[in-house]
């Protein structure tokens, strides 16, 4: 964040920790008596939280939806991949009857997924 130095809670000149910002239009710096216009507070904050927050919660959606992937007994099948041992056996009933179930394989360690029809 202050990489750039444009970081708003410190001072652009000499990079004290500016005071919050009161009730007059300025925040002035302890140090070097540079005032920042308060505006310029106010525009980065909300900035900030409309970028973060949409982002944040698709974040979790993912998450959410893979570790549902991850429910089962865990078997001593061997990873294709990964060659460790340990998969969760999962079954998805396929839409038509005569299709019949289709069994899955999460490995437990690299998350690749193997399906088998029965
Ligand atoms: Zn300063
Ligand atoms: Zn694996």
């Amino acid at each position: 964040m202050s990489s750039n130095g444009r970081d708003p809670n410190f001072c652009q000149d000499c990079g004290s920790v500016l005071p919050l910002p009161g009730l007059s239009d300025t925040v002035r710096c302890p140090r070097c008596c540079l005032c920042t216009p308060v505006t310029e507070f106010l525009g980065r904050e909300i900035q900030s939280g409309v970028i973060f927050n949409p982002a944040e919660q698709t974040l979790l959606a993912l998450e959410d939806e893979e570790n549902s992937e991850l429910k089962g007994p865990v078997i001593d099948r061997r990873c294709t991949r990964c060659n460790k041992e340990g998969m969760i056996y999962h079954t998805r009933q396929m839409r038509s009857a005569d299709e019949g179930q289709t069994v899955f394989f999460t490995c437990i360690h690299c998350r690749f997924q193997e399906k088998e029809d029965s």
